[in-house]
C-alpha cells in the first residue's frame, strides 16, 4: 500500500482520493481552507443557498463509477439565449427538437446550418473523447498520436472556434451562441481551437443537469464517499512545499525510476513534513511550478491564463417567469467584450471589465435554495483576472466592485430584466475574492486557457501527479473528474 498525499480538496482532489482509496492506497488530503469543494463553493444567507461556482453539470457519466448517489435533474432548456434584437432561443438536449427551435426562432436555413454543424461537432467530440480526454497528453504525445485521418480533419488543428462558426453558421446569433463556449474554458473564441466545438456537443448531446439543493451537493457526496473509504481529510492545512529527494537518497528497490528525483512528501504551514510515496496536486499548475516545486521549464508554458468571473449573488423578491434555469443575455457587439476582458498589449490596450457584457443568470426552481416568495439568482459575467499586469484588473481598487455591480444590474435592466427594485441583497464575488477563497491565481476560473495541450498530469519528479482544471484535459467539473481518472490510472492499484 502506498501513502498518497493529495494537495487540495477541490473536485479533482476529492475524486482522485476516492479512486485511489478504492484502489487500496492510504490517502490523506490537505486542504488549506476550512471547507471542501474549492471552486464548487456554497454560500448561505437568510434562508438563501447559493452555488458560488458551477451551476451546470454535464457528462454525468464520468461520475458514474465513483459510488456517488447523485439525484440528477435534467434541464430543458439547458440554456435560454436572449439576443439583443429581442429574439430568444432555448437549447435542448434532444437534437431534432433543438433544430426545430432554431428553425422557429431564426428560420429554416439557420436550422439547416446547425444540422450540418452538428455533424461536424459530433466528429470532433468522437475524436476528442477517444484520443484526448481519457489519456495523459503532452505536446510530444499529441503530435505522435496515431490520429485517424478523419479525426484530424474533424479537429482541424490551426482553425479557431470563431472560424469554424463562420464556416457553418450564417446567422450571427448562432455564431454568438457557439463563441460563448470558448469562454467555458476561459478562452477567446477568436484564438481558441475549433476542437472546443466538442463542448456544446457534450452539453447538448448528453444533456445539462442540476442537483437539487445546489451543485455543491456534489462536493458533499464526494466527501461522504471519501469518509466511507477511509480517506483522511485535513482542513485548514496549507501545503507550502513539495519535498523531493535525489535518486541516491532512495532504496534501490522502491519500484520507482531509479534515475530521477522523487517526491518525499509535503511541507505544511506548521513546518511539519507529511511523508508520502505519491503526491497528487489539485492546485493550479502555476502554483505548483512557481511556489510548491519551483520548475522554470514548466512555468514557461503557463503564460496563457484563463478568464475570471465577476459574480453577483442576488436575493430577489417575487418570481420571474421569463427566466429559465439558465438564461444568458447577449450584447449587441460580443467582440467588444472579448477586446475588453482579454486586453491587447500589441495595441496598448489593457484588460478591463466589459461595458456591455453577456450576462448569465442562474435561477433554480428549487424550494431548498430560497425562502418562500423569493428567488436566489447567481449572476456571472466574464471578467479579467485579478492582478497588476496588462491582462488583469486590480479588483481590490476601492469602489470598483460596487460600481461594476450597479453597472451590471443596469445592463440587465436595459436588456429587459430589471430587478433593481426587487433586490433584498446583492453580494459580489470578484476574481480577487475567488483567489482568496480557493488560491486560484488571479481568480482565473480554469487556470490555463483553452488549448488542446495543457500542463501534463505527470509531474517532473517521480511520484508527482497533477489533477484539476489547470491540467489536462481542462477545466469544468467533468474534465476535472476525467483528470482524476487519468491520474488514478497512471498510479494504478496498491500493491503488497
Ligand atoms: C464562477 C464559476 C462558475 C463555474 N461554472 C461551471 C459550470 O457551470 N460547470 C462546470 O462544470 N464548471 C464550472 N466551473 C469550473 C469548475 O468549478 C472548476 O473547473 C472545478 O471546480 C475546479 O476543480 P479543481 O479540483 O481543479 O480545483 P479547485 O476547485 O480550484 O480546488 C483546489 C483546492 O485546493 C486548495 N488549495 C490551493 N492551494 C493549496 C495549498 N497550497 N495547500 C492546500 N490546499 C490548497 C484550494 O483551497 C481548493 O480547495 C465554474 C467555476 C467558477 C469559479
Amino acid at each position: 500500500m502506498s501513502r498518497v498525499v493529495v494537495i487540495g480538496a477541490g473536485v479533482g482532489g476529492l475524486t482522485v482520493a476516492v479512486r485511489l482509496a478504492g484502489a487500496g492506497h492510504h490517502v490523506v488530503v490537505h486542504e488549506r481552507s476550512a471547507v471542501v469543494g474549492g471552486k464548487l463553493g456554497r454560500y448561505e444567507r437568510d434562508g438563501f443557498r447559493f452555488d458560488t461556482g458551477p451551476s451546470l453539470l454535464t457528462l454525468p457519466q464520468v461520475f458514474a463509477d465513483l459510488g456517488l448517489d447523485l439525484p440528477l435533474q435534467p434541464l430543458d432548456p439547458v440554456v435560454r439565449h436572449v439576443f439583443a434584437d429581442g429574439s430568444v432561443l432555448d437549447s435542448s438536449s434532444a437534437a431534432e427538437e433543438f433544430v426545430s427551435r432554431i428553425g422557429a426562432a431564426f428560420g429554416s436555413s439557420a436550422a439547416d446550418d446547425w444540422r450540418r454543424f452538428w455533424k461536424r461537432a459530433s466528429r470532433i467530440w468522437a475524436a476528442s473523447w477517444h484520443s484526448v480526454l481519457h489519456h495523459p497528453v503532452t505536446s510530444a504525445s499529441l503530435a505522435g498520436l496515431a490520429w485517424r485521418l478523419p479525426d484530424l480533419a474533424a479537429i482541424a488543428p490551426g482553425r479557431s472556434l470563431r472560424s469554424l462558426g463562420f464556416r457553418y453558421l450564417r446567422d450571427p446569433r448562432l455564431r454568438m451562441l457557439l463563441d460563448r463556449y470558448a469562454t467555458y474554458t476561459g478562452a477567446d473564441p477568436r484564438r481558441a481551437p475549433a476542437a472546443l466545438a466538442a463542448i456544446p456537443y457534450a452539453e447538448l448531446h448528453f444533456g445539462g443537469w442540476y442537483l437539487p439543493g445546489g451543485l455543491h451537493t456534489l462536493a458533499d457526496a464526494l466527501l461522504t464517499r471519501c469518509a466511507a473509504l477511509g480517506v483522511e481529510i485535513e482542513l485548514n492545512s496549507l501545503v507550502t512545499t513539495i519535498e523531493t529527494e535525489p535518486p541516491s537518497g532512495r532504496p534501490a528497490d522502491d519500484g520507482r525510476n531509479p534515475g530521477r528525483r522523487a517526491v518525499h512528501g509535503v511541507r505544511l504551514g506548521s513546518g511539519a513534513v507529511d511523508t508520502a510515496d505519491i503526491v497528487v496536486a489539485d492546485v493550479d499548475a502555476l502554483t505548483v511550478y512557481r511556489d510548491l516545486l519551483p520548475t522554470p521549464s514548466r512555468l514557461a508554458s503557463l503564460a496563457d491564463r484563463s478568464l475570471a468571473g465577476f459574480v453577483m449573488l442576488l436575493g430577489v423578491r417575487g418570481s420571474t417567469p421569463s427566466l429559465a434555469h439558465h438564461t444568458v443575455f447577449f450584447p449587441n457587439h460580443y467582440d467588444a467584450e472579448f477586446d475588453a476582458v482579454f486586453g491587447d498589449p500589441s495595441r496598448g490596450r489593457r484588460a478591463r471589465p466589459a461595458d456591455d457584457p453577456a450576462v448569465f443568470v442562474t435561477r433554480a426552481s428549487d424550494d431548498a435554495v430560497h425562502p418562500p416568495g423569493a428567488e436566489a439568482w447567481f449572476v456571472l459575467v466574464n471578467a479579467p483576472p485579478h492582478g497588476t499586469g496588462w491582462a488583469a484588473v486590480d479588483w481590490r481598487r476601492p469602489g470598483l466592485a460596487a460600481a461594476y455591480r450597479d453597472h451590471v444590474l443596469n445592463v440587465l435592466a436595459a436588456r429587459g430584466m430589471d430587478v433593481r427594485d426587487r433586490l433584498m441583497f446583492a453580494e459580489v464575488r470578484t476574481p480577487a475574492d475567488l483567489a482568496d477563497a480557493t488560491a486560484a491565481p488571479g481568480g482565473a476560473i480554469y487556470g490555463t486557457a483553452g488549448g488542446l495541450v495543457r500542463p501534463p498530469n505527470r509531474g517532473p519528479v517521480d511520484g508527482l501527479y497533477l489533477v484539476g482544471g489547470s491540467t489536462h484535459p481542462g477545466g469544468g467539473l467533468p474534465m476535472v473528474t476525467l483528470s482524476a481518472h487519468i491520474v488514478a490510472n497512471l498510479i494504478g492499484p496498491a500493491t503488497g
